[in-house]
């Protein structure tokens, strides 16, 4: 038997003309051939960073009994292959992982690895610090990860990259497509999950490669080349080659058993074939790699460099060594039209009943840390611009960078292990640490500075209560416990005024609450909930190891009203004598049966109940007239435990439900009404594990509903996934509207689909969308909006109704590579229990097209909150001796409520990173959908502006260049669209900044120093 194969492998290698076993010299240089197929082959690695194991873990290659993948071994191998041959190349993405390897090297391997990015075979694609996910992350966040890595790249290698790479992510926001992919100056876009029957569609009609426009407000002047990959992220079926991959590699040495070239040749060929057939163009891409792999790099190059050697004496089709730009260098110069792609590519699924849904609310809680740490580290560093850089002191950066880390498509989306979830939540608390520390000596300073200018004796120490949301501020109540005044400095982030009221715990009804000009102004106190004196004494043991002592009993509420991007400041005392002090609030219990209804709110907004029920029924807005029947209600889903004919589990990304259930009230249970001057509250407890309180502030002409879920009880074996419905009788045909990213609105319709034919499996499930600002829905006269404070998942399965996932705790894994059940559990020593969250939503409901308003600038400060820093008042001098309120900006100046400052931040250099965002869409309001200017000069008052540089989006390029490299692509019918609006250039005199509708444009600012300290 082995002599006849070897006859005949003799006989075969004779025939192609290679009768002696000897050194073999590939030919790779091979480049695009005209009128050939071309097979461009792109060696990558996938590098999650974080998923099975820790971002560290992976790179060095520890606990690989989990996985064994290290990418330390990945860079190493891959950089030393790149050396021995010019013509092999490779594309490198996550630079978390890069910059890790980059910090160990060896100047001379610094600059070997150079010349290997400079002459094009190494290539950074993406370049952000990770792959992010497009479903759960901010647009913020998702501009300051790709900002981080961009500038890496630029730093170390002046390269700035052309191409997105988002293969794995499960499911494509617009956002990616115009504010990550063409805002950034990137030529192109691929990526691989995309619903399966979407893919059939593609693959039939060959429209897999697009042009996405994202933006409805940008249009063609934001659009980007898109391209789907025909199957997945890895290469055709047989053409793996990491060491325990299963293909079969090329055996060209006459001398051994098994020589196969020609069979492989022709195996490639077929595939190469397939794939043609259903691309445009004569050029294809090979995604030769996939998720670690490279660990050995030459047993990869070493097959690739046998396939294109004897593919292209073959001839039928021409292989060679490409990256993604090289490939859509080549698709430009064909020179054809392409389909046209909107909207967006959610929900993903990849089977019939496997909506990869669940994923928008997976880890609630590491979802509402990374978006509550989002906003302080952008108040972070406007506090330490205006304060100013210190190279010595703390600052701002492992925040930065352990915030970057979190929106990986397999963090903030909650779809890690329960270790690596935790690890995610470990560097953001460091990183808050040191910012903390830096926020604190900002305001320091601030306060501090127009006592004794230039001396910088800082003494006042300010503290913050990062546990605030759950009553515990050891500050507020020490302090005031101590017969001591507290000072509340309140720090705005926006750049426009607010005013709102906040909260603090205090242990005395008697309270007084003094502005920064003397004056007593109205507080309120509270009583604390239930549910949230349970919360505070079991997470604050959890968290900091230790119980507490004494507990407060109030909330103490007062008005504040602080000036952009600025502080006021407020005294807090017990008050001693009986007088002038702050209202307490009247509390009484509704066990039902008392009367018929009962009306919550002070001001404009009403909120009316059924005594009898205990729920709401009627809204009431005195002011715009609008009134609606409303209820509001609390409902699971036991997920699916995947033990029917098909085995798919409801799981960590994947929503499969098997039955709704409402949770009712088990007893009459109590409704606790709380009135007052500044606020409302209604206490309701639904049952054990779930309860809310419902807000409805004076001043303000929205409800807040604080929501209290956990722990889900599993003992009954079945997993549960807890939503709210708040429905109203609005007829809404079937429509609904979500955010992408926190950005652009998408009209969702249920059960349908804009590029195919839906077929519903799920109809559940699969009409659920991420909602990250805001869901509504619109009738012929009115709009119910519900805004959230994190990623949560939205639907609308009844015209009229809103539904949110809230909270999910799963008992099955669902079979997508996490390999662990999503059943998040909190200890205090041995005892474990399910998590439990708190969490808000923000409802309103407006007359048809009024919403925007509220949507977008409230939207706005749920992301930006204000901060509250804490301080003990020496005597009665605090007002007196310090700079009470301040503004960054010129004190007659404020930024109209359509812009947003998304970043302010001094850079190493002293130059000033600013993004300004227009926070409205094209038609959206009547007022704000306009082209708006910002006086630049304005917001850096007592500076002199030398230059100010417009820039891409994530400051690696000057915008003007970008523009001036930009492929322009066809599309494909009549292009008929309206006149695209964005601001002009800036002129260096006037200084003047228009931003149309969706328009966030980028500045370098720079400083004339000498005048600073000058006349
Ligand atoms: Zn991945």
């Amino acid at each position: 038997m082995a002599m006849a194969t070897f006859f005949i492998s003799f006989l075969f290698a004779s025939l192609l003309g290679s009768a002696k076993a000897q050194f073999i010299e590939y030919n790779t240089t091979q480049r695009i051939v005209p009128g050939k197929v071309n097979v461009h082959l792109v060696p990558h690695s996938h590098d999650d960073v974080g998923w099975l194991k820790t971002v560290d873990q992976y790179y060095v290659g520890a606990n690989n009994s989990i996985r064994g993948a290290c990418v330390q071994n990945v860079l190493d191998s891959v950089i030393s292959s790149l050396f021995e041959d010019k013509n092999r190349k490779f594309i490198y993405v996550e630079m978390a992982f890069f910059q890790r390897w980059w910090r160990q090297q060896s100047k001379a391997m610094k600059l070997k690895v150079k010349e290997l990015v400079n002459s094009g075979q190494l290539e950074f694609i993406n370049g952000g610090m990770c792959m992010h996910d497009e479903a759960t992350p901010h647009y913020i966040d998702l501009i300051d990860q790709t900002t981080l890595g961009h500038k890496f790249i630029k730093d170390e290698f002046g390269q700035i990259p052309r191409v997105g790479w988002q293969i794995d992510p499960f499911g494509h926001s617009a956002v990616q497509a115009y504010l990550l992919g063409a805002e950034l100056g990137f030529d192109s876009l691929f990526f691989a999950r995309i619903d399966y029957q979407d893919r059939a569609k593609r693959l039939k009609d060959k429209t897999l490669e697009v042009v996405w426009r994202g933006s409805k407000s940008l249009g063609s002047s934001s659009q980007i080349f898109t391209g789907i990959f025909p199957r997945h992220y890895d290469p055709p079926d047989g053409f793996t080659f990491e060491i325990n991959d299963v293909s079969p590699p090329i055996q060209d040495d006459i001398l051994l058993f098994d020589y196969n070239v020609q069979e492989r040749v022709n195996d490639f060929v077929a595939a190469a074939l397939a794939q043609a057939n259903v691309t445009r163009t004569n050029h294809i891409m090979w995604t030769m790699g996939t998720d670690f792999r490279y660990q050995y790099a030459n047993s990869w190059f070493r097959q690739m460099d046998k396939f294109i050697h004897y593919v292209n004496k073959d001839g039928r089709v021409n292989a060679l060594y490409s990256t993604p730009s090289v490939y859509t260098d080549a698709k430009y110069a064909a020179d054809e039209k392409w389909p046209l792609k909107i909207d967006d590519f959610f929900p993903y699924a990849d089977h019939p009943n496997a909506y990869w849904t669940g994923y928008f609310t997976s880890r609630p809680g590491l979802k509402g840390y990374v978006r509550a740490m989002s906003g302080y580290y952008l108040a972070a560093r406007q506090l330490e611009y205006l304060k100013g850089r210190n190279n010595s002191g703390p600052n701002t950066d492992a925040l930065a960078d352990a915030l970057a880390i979190a929106q990986h498509h397999d963090a903030v989306s909650g779809t890690e292990r329960q270790h690596v979830a935790a690890d995610y939540a470990l560097r953001i608390s460091l990183g808050y640490e040191e910012a903390e520390k830096l926020v604190s000596a900002s305001l320091s300073y601030l306060t501090q500075s127009g006592s004794s200018p230039g001396q910088g004796k800082i003494t006042s120490k300010f503290q913050q209560c990062p546990l605030l949301n759950i009553s515990y501020c050891p500050p507020s109540e020490d302090i005031l416990s101590d017969g001591q005044s507290l000072v509340v400095v309140v720090y705005n982030p926006l750049g426009w005024k607010r005013e709102e009221v906040v909260r603090i715990p205090v242990s005395t009804k008697r309270i007084t609450v003094l502005d920064s000009s003397g004056k007593e102004i109205e507080a309120q106190i509270l009583p604390l909930s239930n549910a949230t004196l349970s919360l505070r004494k079991y997470y604050v043991k959890a968290y900091l190891g230790r119980s507490l002592g004494e507990t407060p009993k109030y909330w103490l509420a007062f008005s504040v009203s602080v000036p952009s991007i600025g502080f006021s400041t407020y005294i807090v005392s017990t008050s001693k004598q009986i007088g002038p002090s702050s209202a307490v609030s009247s509390v009484y219990t509704s066990r039902g049966g008392t009367g018929n209804t009962i009306e919550i709110g002070q001001g404009s907004l009403k909120l009316i109940y059924s005594a009898k029920e205990g729920k709401l029924t009627r809204y009431v807005n005195s002011r715009s007239l609008v009134t609606a029947a409303a209820e509001q209600s609390y409902s699971y889903y036991t997920g699916n435990d995947g033990t029917d004919k098909d085995p798919q589990a409801s799981g960590a990304y994947v929503f499969r439900p098997n039955g709704t259930f409402p949770i009712k009230s088990e007893i009459q249970a109590p409704f606790t009404v709380v009135q007052g001057p500044l606020l409302d509250e209604v206490h309701q407890t639904f049952n054990p594990w779930v309860s809310q309180i419902t807000r409805v502030y004076t001043g303000k002409e929205h409800a807040e509903v604080e929501f209290t879920i956990g722990p889900i009880p599993v003992d009954d074996g079945i997993g549960k996934e807890v939503i709210t419905q708040i429905t109203t009788s609005m007829k809404t045909n079937k429509t609904f509207y979500t955010d992408s990213n926190g950005r652009d609105f998408i009209k969702r319709i249920r059960d349908f689909r804009t590029d195919w034919e839906l077929q519903v499996n799920q109809p559940v499930a699969g009409n659920y969308y991420p909602v990250n600002l805001a869901i509504y829905i619109q009738d012929s006269s009115t709009e119910l909006s519900v805004l959230v404070d994190r990623s949560v998942a939205g639907t609308s399965l009844v015209d009229g109704q809103i539904e949110l996932m809230l909270h999910r705790r799963l008992l099955h894994d669902d079979s997508r590579g996490v390999g662990e059940v999503l059943n998040e559990t909190v200890c205090v020593l041995e005892k474990c229990e399910g998590l439990t969250i708190q969490g808000k939503y923000y409802l309103r409901i407006d007359h048809l097209g009024e919403g925007a308003k509220w949507r977008r600038t409230a939207g706005q400060e749920i992301y930006s909150p204000l901060l509250l820093a804490f301080a003990e008042q020496d005597g009665n001098e605090w007002i007196n001796s310090h700079v009470s309120t301040f503004s960054g900006f010129d004190a007659s100046y404020a930024l109209p409520e359509n812009i947003a400052v998304i970043t302010l931040q001094e850079l190493e250099d002293g130059k000033v990173l600013l993004r300004l965002a227009h926070l409205f869409e094209t038609g959206e309001d009547k007022d704000y959908s306009l082209l708006t200017t910002v006086e630049l000069k304005k917001l850096f008052p007592n500076k002199k502006i030398s230059k100010v540089i417009e820039m891409s989006l994530s400051a690696n390029q000057e915008r003007a260049e970008m523009e001036k490299k930009r492929l322009v692509w066809k599309v494909e019918g009549s292009s008929e669209e309206s006149k695209v609006v964005r601001g002009g250039p800036v002129d260096p005199e006037e200084l003047l900044v228009e931003l149309a509708p969706m328009e966030i444009r980028t500045f370098l600012v720079n400083f004339d120093y000498l005048h600073i300290f000058g006349s």
